[in-house]
């Protein structure tokens, strides 16, 4: 059993001058009403408030506090009243005593009425004294350590109470220490079978990731040594909650998941911070898009710290956190780490307590509403704005970020199941694919075998697992008409020739000219037939008949048709995005100067042997250009295809701003065909991107977009190449 003075002396080191005698007095009443009772695992009972009480001195609570927890079951379990408290340690005390045995006597069974209640009177106690909360949280963490004494049934019904309650009361007082130990425990016992597999794999290679993390840590402290930075480096294998979360996301096993091991380099100053980053930078190389400045730009919950991942020795990727040593305190006990030292106690005011959490949210919420039940949807709603969690028909729990639908359950059930989903039952409700899942939703996907991913999808799935499923189905579905379209285009041209497909691919003739042109296969070579990236008469031309180019620059005519006679029937075939006023049928060129999409102005020249080439009709260089050869052309709706633009962002100079834009433009459906990235003087950045679009329309709203993303300064059409 712990000692008293062990928890004086923690409670010394952080408060010099801390009153004592309450935790003395606290520590003779409870032995003496505790006395002679045990825990079901026959340890005495009193060990159980002590441990409470030392789980709050390390959070560095205030003695009122830990005198709460060393007396929180007095009154329950023992002979001791409510008044008895009161005389001997006051009021305060008394009223957070009284606090946790009212949540102590809280009856979570499965009854929803029940629970509802239940979790209204928690929200009740916090409003009165927050510090109740903590006290209920750390005796919470203690049952949940000493589990194992319990009956079968009573361990899955606590776990159960503690992930869906205590670990999200927990994350939301920003106490993540507290929060990520319940999560693992309670993991352990709702999933005995997994949690045990895993903490086998852990524990198999424990020996290796201590080494590990030795070889690392003194690494890091022999990097840092010329530049004088003070730092404490830890090293630590990531909790299996937090991996298997991973391997569920990310459909991952034990072995795919490479950053199990996370660093924490802890410095005095923020200027230290940037100094340890780089060079941490010029030991391992770093993966620039997992670069995260919490410090420039903290999470919304106060959250300080910069993120980096690298490569590490032996290729392992490793992730670091740098951070001082008061955003450290800050991000593992959240609220509790802003219990302030006044007038001999710790304390904290009540409208400090707003300030860092959305609790008065919750308080707000718990006087205004009446009906229990309601209360409860707010609350869950609140308590798992990051994460849903939803039953299989089975009963087997998943998690998923919020905002996450139906679609994204189904793919992780099965890449097929989500390929095939048509519908769900929620509940045993009928809802779309784009139903958000709610905390505690059961889920029953519906399968059709004709039903297949569309680019609506795309739309409603969350997950990167579901995004990355159908963007692959979209892709390949797209490449395949491509590569038909492609065929046809080119046995067509063939054809004309009196070859064919057929015969070339028999007497190796195309097989030697993708040789020749490094085209790595006929079914690419289709392939860029089909999207237009290449002319069926330039791969005539390249691969059947070069001289046929070779004519064409010259402006002479081949054999029996002109080149300008094939391009006549190519346009007329193909069809052109642009219609000519009296000459049907033309070769139409987009002049590169100014490039026009469809929807805006445009003028056609004449010229010669190579059809018309397309202006702006705004456009410099096409008024320059001799009158007599202009001809009115005006847009075809219904041959628009896709155009080539060019546009100009002018960002904040962030590493990681490229990667991030182009990643916004394709979820926007656009296709970017080039994309490069200069740096400005004045911190500036100009990416400059050429991107596929249908029409001027288009291209506007897509910039409407861009502009609308953060660290973007200027959007701007770019008109010369
Ligand atoms: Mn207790």
């Amino acid at each position: 059993m712990i000692r008293l003075d062990e928890i004086l002396e923690k409670v010394q080191s952080y408060a010099p001058d801390a009153d004592l005698g309450i935790l003395r007095k606290a520590w003779v009443f409870g032995s003496k009403y505790h006395q002679g009772q045990q825990r079901k695992s026959g340890e005495p009972y009193f060990a159980h408030p002590l441990e409470v009480a030392n789980i709050l001195a390390g959070l560095r609570m205030d003695t009122e506090t830990i005198a709460v927890a060393i007396l929180h079951d007095t009154v329950e379990d023992t002979e001791a009243t409510g008044q008895d408290i009161q005389s001997q340690f006051g009021t305060d005390v008394a009223a957070m005593v009284d606090g946790v045995t009212k949540l102590k006597k809280l009856d979570f069974r499965t009854a929803e009425e029940a629970q509802a209640e239940s979790f209204r009177k928690l929200v009740f106690a916090m409003a009165k004294d927050i510090r109740v909360i903590v006290v209920k949280l750390a005796d919470r963490l203690h049952n949940m350590r000493t589990l194992d004494a319990m009956p079968a049934a009573k361990k899955l019904r606590i776990s159960r109470e503690t992930m869906e309650l205590y670990a999200p009361i927990a994350n939301r007082l920003g106490i993540v220490s507290i929060q990520g130990e319940l999560q693992d425990l309670s993991f352990k016992y709702l999933h005995e079978d997994v949690y045990a597999q895993l903490n086998s794999e852990v524990e198999a290679r424990r020996p290796y990731f201590e080494a590990y993390i030795d070889r690392v840590r003194n690494e890091i402290v022999e990097a840092l040594r010329p530049y004088g930075f003070e730092a404490e480096v830890k090293g630590r294998v990531k909790r299996l909650w937090s991996i298997w979360l991973k391997m569920q996301d990310k459909q991952l096993t034990f072995e795919e998941v490479h950053d199990l091991i996370a660093f924490r380099v802890l410095v005095d100053d923020v200027g230290a911070c940037y100094g340890v980053l780089g060079a941490i930078h010029g030991l391992w190389s770093p993966h620039s898009e997992l670069f995260k400045d919490y410090i420039a730009q903290p999470k919304a919950n106060g959250y300080r710290s910069l993120h980096t991942t690298v490569v590490g020795p032996e290729g392992h990727r490793i992730e670091v956190q740098i951070r001082t040593q008061d955003m450290h305190r800050l991000a593992e006990f959240g609220i509790a780490a802003h219990w302030k030292y006044k007038e001999g106690k710790l304390a904290l005011k009540p409208e400090e307590i707003a300030q860092y959490t959305k609790i008065r949210q919750l308080l707000q919420w718990a006087e205004d509403i009446e009906d229990s039940r309601e209360f409860l949807d707010v609350l869950k709603v609140d308590l798992y704005a990051d994460q849903v969690h939803v039953y299989t028909p089975a009963g087997d729990i998943r998690w998923f970020p919020a905002g996450a639908t139906t679609l994204d359950f189904a793919y992780a059930i099965h890449s097929e199941v989500g390929q095939h989903c048509s519908g769900a039952r929620v509940n045993d409700r009928m809802v779309k694919l784009n139903y958000q899942l709610r905390a505690g939703d059961t889920i029953e996907i519906i399968t059709r075998n004709d039903q297949h991913p569309t680019k609506d999808w795309l739309k409603f799935a969350v997950t990167s697992r579901a995004l990355s499923k159908i963007r692959h189905f979209l892709r390949r579905e797209e490449n395949n008409r491509a590569m038909e379209m492609g065929r046809t285009l080119l046995d067509q041209e063939l054809r004309k020739h009196r070859l064919s497909l057929k015969g070339l691919l028999k007497d190796d003739g195309l097989r030697r000219a993708l040789d020749e042109f490094h085209h790595p296969s006929p079914d690419q070579l289709y392939a860029d037939v089909g999207y237009g990236r290449l002319a069926p008469t330039k791969v005539l031309a390249l691969y059947v008949a070069p001289e046929m180019l070779a004519a064409e620059e010259e402006e002479e005519e081949v054999g029996t048709m002109s080149l300008s006679g094939l391009f006549r029937r190519m346009a007329r075939r193909g069809g052109s995005p642009v219609r000519i006023h009296g000459m049907d049928g033309m070769l139409t060129v987009f002049a590169k100067c100014c490039r026009p999409l469809p929807g805006e102005p445009i003028i056609g020249f004449i010229t010669r042997g190579r059809g018309i080439t397309v202006h702006m009709s705004t456009c410099r260089q096409a008024l320059a250009l001799p009158a007599e050869r202009r001809v009115d052309v005006e847009w075809d709706r219904q041959n628009s295809g896709n155009h080539a633009a060019r546009i100009s962002v002018v960002t904040v100079d962030r590493p990681m701003m490229l990667a991030e834009l182009t990643r916004a433009v394709g979820k926007m459906n656009v296709n970017i065909t080039k994309a490069e990235a200069r740096t400005q003087r004045g911190e500036k950045a100009q990416i400059l991107l050429e991107v596929s679009v249908h029409d001027a329309r288009q291209l506007q709203s897509l910039m409407n977009d861009i502009s609308r993303l953060k660290g973007v300064v200027s959007v701007s059409r770019e008109r010369t190449p």
